[in-house]
C-alpha cells in the first residue's frame, strides 16, 4: 500500500536509507550482530562517526575551522547550551516562530536577550529582513526554517565573524545550497530531514569557544565534545549511522544544490494550488514561504470534515496542522518524492471541483 507521508517530525527518510539502517539493525555488515549490540569504541563505529563527520563537512563544503558533533538532548537542548558556551552578557535573538521563541526563553535565563525582530504580532506569517544586528553583543541568534508556520529564512546577515552567527536548523538542514561559512554555530535535531530522534548534529567553530569564564558542565560543554569526538558519554549510535546512510543518499543524488532545485520545484507546486484553489489559502508572505513545511488553511471551515475525509482514505497521513496552529501544514522534506505532492494536488483538485 502506498503511503503518502506528509509528517513534520519526525518524518519520511529516504526508502533505502531505512532499508539499509534497518538491515543494520539485523546484521551489522555481516558481523552476524546488530548496530545496537557494537559497542561506540568499537573500531566498526568509529569509523561510522568518522565518516558522517566527514560527510557533513563535504556536503556542507566546511573546513576544518569547524568541529562536527552528535549530541543528544534535541534541538531543545541547544537552547540553552548555545548560551551556556557563548554568552558573557547580552545575545540577540529573532523572533519568528515557536521554536526562535523556546530558545529566547532558555537564552534569558544566561543574559540579557535583545530581540532585533518578533514576528508575533503576525501570528509569525512574515520574517524581518530590516533589523541590524549591534556589534557589541556575544552572538545573534536566528532560526532557518519555521516548521510550525512554515517561514523560511531566505538570506542570512553576513557579520564577517565579527559577531557569531548561530541558527537552528532543525527543519531545513541538508535542504539547500547556502555559504555555511558565515554561521558560526548551526544546530539540528535530526528527525525532521537527516535520521531518527535522539541526536542532534551540531557544527561550530571552534574559535568561538573557551571565551566564557564561568564552568560548564561537561555535557553542556562544546569543547568537552570536541575533545572526545563525540563519545564523551555513549551516543546514538543507530541514529548517527542512520544519518552517515542519508548523508550518503545526499551524495549520491549529487548534492545540495539538486536537492534544492527539487525542493523548489516541490514547494512552487504546491503552493501554486493553494494559491490558484478557490478553497484553500497559505497566510504565510509570499516571499517567506518554506520550501520544507507548507502550511494551508480551508477558507470555509465547515468544509473540514468533508476534506479530512477525502484526504485520508488516500493514505496522505500527517497532513493535520500543529496541535497550535490548525488548518493543514505539508512537510515536504529532501526525502518527500514529486509524486507525493502531484497527489495532494489532484486531491485538493478534486475536492475544489465537488465543494466550490
Ligand atoms: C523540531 C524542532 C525543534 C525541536 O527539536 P527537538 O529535537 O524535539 O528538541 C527545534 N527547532 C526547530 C526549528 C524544530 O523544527
Amino acid at each position: 500500500m502506498k503511503i503518502h507521508n506528509f509528517n513534520a517530525g519526525p518524518s519520511l527518510l529516504p526508502k533505502e536509507v531505512v532499508r539499509k539502517s534497518a538491515q543494520s539493525v539485523i546484521d551489522f555488515n555481516g558481523t552476524g550482530i546488530s548496530l545496537l549490540e557494537i559497542s561506540h569504541r568499537s573500531i566498526d563505529f568509529l569509523e561510522i562517526i568518522e565518516r558522517t563527520t566527514f560527510l557533513v563537512k563535504r556536503v556542507m563544503n566546511l573546513n576544518d575551522d569547524y568541529a562536527i558533533l552528535f549530541l543528544q538532548g534535541g534541538a531543545t537542548l541547544q537552547f540553552s547550551m548555545v548560551p551556556y558556551n557563548l554568552m558573557n552578557q547580552e545575545a540577540a535573538y529573532l523572533d519568528t516562530g515557536f521554536w526562535a521563541n523556546n530558545a529566547i526563553k532558555e537564552a534569558i535565563k544566561f543574559g540579557k536577550v535583545k530581540i532585533l525582530f518578533s514576528g508575533k504580532d503576525q501570528n509569525y506569517t512574515h520574517i524581518s529582513k530590516n533589523y541590524k544586528i549591534p556589534c557589541h553583543i556575544d552572538y545573534f541568534h536566528c532560526t532557518s526554517n519555521n516548521t510550525i508556520v512554515g517561514t523560511q529564512m531566505k538570506t542570512f546577515p553576513i557579520t564577517y565573524d565579527s559577531v557569531p552567527i548561530v541558527c537552528d536548523m532543525s527543519s531545513d538542514i541538508f535542504s539547500r545550497k547556502l555559504n555555511f561559512l558565515q554561521f558560526s554555530l548551526i544546530y539540528a535535531s535530526a528527525q525532521k530531514n537527516v535520521s531518527s530522534a535522539g541526536m542532534t548534529i551540531v557544527i561550530v567553530k571552534k574559535d568561538i569557544l573557551g571565551k566564557i569564564k564561568k564552568n560548564i558542565p561537561s555535557y553542556m560543554d562544546y569543547k568537552i565534545h570536541i575533545k572526545n569526538k563525540s563519545i564523551l558519554n555513549t551516543p546514538n549510535v543507530f541514529s548517527i549511522y542512520t544519518s552517515m546512510l542519508t548523508l550518503e543518499w545526499i551524495e549520491n543524488k549529487g548534492g545540495l544544490s539538486i536537492l534544492e532545485t527539487e525542493n523548489e520545484h516541490k514547494s512552487k507546486l504546491l503552493y501554486d494550488e493553494i494559491d490558484k484553489n478557490n478553497l484553500f489559502e497559505n497566510k504565510v508572505h509570499k516571499e517567506d514561504r518554506s520550501n520544507m513545511n507548507v502550511s494551508f488553511f480551508l477558507k470555509d471551515q465547515k468544509l473540514e470534515k468533508e476534506f479530512n475525509k477525502m484526504w485520508r482514505k488516500e493514505n496522505i497521513i500527517g497532513l493535520d496542522g500543529h496541535r497550535f496552529l490548525g488548518g493543514y501544514r505539508a512537510s515536504i522534506y529532501n526525502a518527500l518524492p514529486l509524486k507525493s505532492v502531484q497527489f495532494l494536488i489532484e486531491i485538493m483538485k478534486e475536492f475544489e471541483r465537488k465543494f466550490s
